[in-house]
């Protein structure tokens, strides 16, 4: 038997006027939502726009949005910054 497709969270315009999203089991549509963005992804041409972090120690892929597409780090907040620190280290 085929798995069965989990539905994705549902959404529900408040009567204030805001954006929310329901789902009877937040989990699985969550992990459902995950999945279906995961597809849409690997068979879409920005598939080759998925990089591996140039971090050794780090195992994240991104999606480089940027223009010249030479994104090197999943974040700049933490594999980008430590490497600056690492370059600037070395050279004094
Ligand atoms: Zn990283």
């Amino acid at each position: 038997m085929p798995p069965r497709a989990r539905p994705v969270p549902a959404p529900r315009l408040e009567p204030s006027g805001q954006l929310t999203w329901a789902a009877e089991d937040v989990v699985n549509a969550t992990l459902a939502l995950v999945a279906r963005d995961a597809l849409d992804l690997a068979t879409s041409p920005a598939l080759v726009r998925v990089h591996a972090c140039a971090n050794p120690d780090c195992s994240a892929l991104f999606l480089d949005s940027s223009r010249p597409g030479t994104r090197r780090w999943c974040s700049m907040d933490t594999c980008g910054n430590r490497a600056k620190k690492e370059t600037l280290r070395s050279k004094s």
